[in-house]
């Protein structure tokens, strides 16, 4: 393909202002997908992202254009993810493209991460096409908008495209601003190959297939490849591209993106970031890779039955072959036996991650509650880098302790500086600045300790500004603070994966909260149990959960045998979220408890 008709662009945007609905029409309106086989979002894959409605994982796809003067043009099109957790997988998409579609939603205007993934894009240089949408909607304010964009982020507006993703009015200027605006690709045809490896996964059949843009040169089927930062070397098994579904082709050439199928069936041997070149005649010089996405909460996951955990270690391999930001490594609880601490870029990756463990590989896992990795100064001058609670030194041992601070970005109308305020304030945080972005936007910046974050500070916030508040933010250092370990004891035990590490003017409060909670979620025993909240040998807290009185059975009168054989089978899917701790059977949501301040 020559390159001069090759377009390569990502979609960026904050969440919910219509990128994958755009695409949609885009695949739509070039033909790319039949109209019969059409379906919202359809670049949403995965059974999370169509029930949840958000993009997870970037997709990209080939589209053919036929532009105003006739062409051919060949479009390369990255759908991106726009929730904050997901901005490392923005970032990999950007590097394989020339230019970016910044899609604004016209009636809610320039949000944070409307703010973050722009600037992603001016760093790596892209050409951005503003773009406009929602217009078909009667709120629908594209001048004011179109104001913001240029105030908000020096971006000219002027050439904003207006667009419905909806009714699909506009995106047929999309296209055409697509081929005058975003450059071609340069890079040189008779170069060595040099292709940059921006996603993979792995397939069951050919092994790790990976997502591909090539820099220089033309990777053909049949070449014997490198791997230039872990070594590996295979053959070219197939090439092609997505249009959505795989087409192969006979090799893929300068300024192309495509998919490789390496055969490789060693996850470890594909690196997301790398470059692949050929084994003979190939480059010296690695292409810039990535920089490594740093975890910033870390869970313990638990097999509920023991017997899953290679099971577990298995999947845990192949998932971050496709998610390159998760980190593990074993952990061993005396409450939960094995498993893995596993690190995140935020609560919705946990979850998420979660999730597909459970349904791609199908395992039943257990959750521990989300901690931030706190830096430990002992007295005999050694730091420990904390991922788990249970791992705190007595405190005779310590001499201080670190925690995470963010540099939290907050975008909220001007009515709602006051609410914002007062929140962040109780959550520990410190003012830096405040500025007008234009009349109805105004930009706060807090230093903000991540463990607050974590505890539903963005759904408070949300819920303190009628859901108008936007939020973003980066990791912005250590620095000391008054921190306690707050063990959760049960029968008079402690259980090591119930405790977890607390601000000490908050411990009692959390404690108390907790205790509360954890009542209401651990059900009834053949005997009383007793919950106890305390620090250091201290108890600060105490409920109690009652002994049980009757059968659940009783309840049934005997007759209908059906309704009986219902219960047990609840009662028996319920089980399967449980664990025995000691004696006690403690269910999955006794674990995020902790995450839930009042
Ligand atoms: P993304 O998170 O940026 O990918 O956003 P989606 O494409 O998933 O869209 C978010 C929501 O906005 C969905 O409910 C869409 O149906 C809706 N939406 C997207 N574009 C338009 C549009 O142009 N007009 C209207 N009225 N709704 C839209
Ligand atoms: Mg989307």
């Amino acid at each position: 393909i020559d390159p001069n008709y090759i377009r390569n662009f990502s979609i960026i945007a904050h969440i919910d202002h219509g990128k994958s609905t755009i695409s949609d029409r885009i695949l739509e309106m070039t033909g790319t997908v039949a109209q019969r086989d059409m379906q919202e979002q359809l670049l949403d894959s995965m059974d999370i992202e169509r029930e949840r409605g958000i993009t997870i994982k970037s997709q990209a796809v080939r589209v053919d254009y036929t532009a105003d003067d006739g062409q051919v043009y060949h479009f390369n099109l990255i759908d991106t993810p726009g929730h904050v957790d997901f901005t490392y997988e923005v970032s990999r998409s950007l590097a394989a493209c020339e230019g970016a579609v910044l899609v604004v939603d016209a009636t809610q205007g320039v949000e944070a991460q409307t703010v973050a993934n722009a600037m992603m894009a001016m760093n790596a240089n892209l050409e951005i096409i503003p773009l406009i949408n929602k217009i078909d909607l009667p709120s629908a304010e594209p001048e004011r908008v179109r104001g913001e964009i240029e105030d908000a982020l020096a971006i000219p507006a002027d050439d904003a495209v207006l667009a419905s993703g909806k009714t699909g009015v506009g995106v047929h200027d999309l296209l055409e601003s697509v081929v005058y605006n975003i450059p071609a690709p340069t890079g040189d045809a008779n170069a060595p190959l040099r292709a940059l490896i921006f996603d993979s996964y792995f397939d069951a059949y050919r092994g790790v297939v990976a997502l591909v843009r090539i820099v220089d040169g033309t990777m053909r089927k049949g070449d014997r490849i490198r791997m230039m930062a872990t070594g590996a070397t295979t053959h070219v098994e197939e090439v092609g591209v997505r249009r959505p579904a795989e087409v192969a082709a006979d090799s893929l050439s300068v300024g192309e993106v495509g998919y490789l199928v390496t055969g490789l069936k060693d996850t470890s041997m594909v690196k997301v970031g790398d470059t692949v070149t050929l084994v003979s005649g190939g480059v010296e010089e690695p292409l810039p890779g990535y920089r490594d996405a740093k975890p910033m909460v870390y869970t313990g996951l638990f097999p509920i039955d023991s017997d899953q955990y290679p099971d577990l270690r298995d999947a845990l391999d192949k998932l971050s072959l496709n998610d390159p930001a998760l980190r593990y490594e074993p952990e061993t609880s005396h409450a939960l036996g094995f498993g893995f601490r596993v690190g995140f870029l935020g609560l919705l990756h946990m979850e998420v991650v979660k999730e597909r463990l459970e349904r791609e590989f199908d395992l039943d896992l257990l959750a521990t509650a989300p901690s931030v990795e706190y830096h430990v100064y002992k007295t005999n001058g050694e730091m420990i880098s904390l991922h788990s609670p249970q791992d705190m030194p007595d405190p005779g041992e310590i001499e201080h302790v670190e925690e995470p601070y963010l540099k939290a970005k907050i975008l909220i109308p001007p009515d709602y500086v006051g609410a914002v305020m007062d929140l962040t304030v109780a959550r520990r945080g410190t003012f830096v600045t405040m500025n007008y972005l234009s009349q109805q936007t105004v930009e706060m910046i807090w230093e903000l300790p991540l463990s607050e974050l974590i505890l539903d500070y963005f759904d408070k916030l949300k819920s303190n500004t009628k859901g108008y508040a936007s939020l973003d933010y980066e990791f912005d250092g250590y620095k000391p603070s008054r921190l306690v370990k707050l063990d959760i004891l049960l029968s008079g035990k402690p259980v090591d994966a119930l405790s977890f590490i607390v601000h000490r003017d908050k411990a009692y409060d959390r404690g108390k909260v907790l205790c509360d909670k954890l009542k209401e979620i651990i059900p009834r025993q053949m005997f009383e149990v007793p919950i106890q909240a305390a620090v250091g040998g201290r108890v600060l807290a105490r409920q109690t959960v009652k002994a049980k009185r009757k059968d659940v059975l009783a309840k049934c009168y005997g007759g209908d045998i059906s309704r009986k054989r219902k219960l047990l089978e609840a009662q028996k899917r319920g089980k399967k979220r449980m664990k025995n701790i000691g004696s006690v059977e403690v269910p999955q949501e006794a674990f995020m408890a902790i995450l839930k301040v009042d």
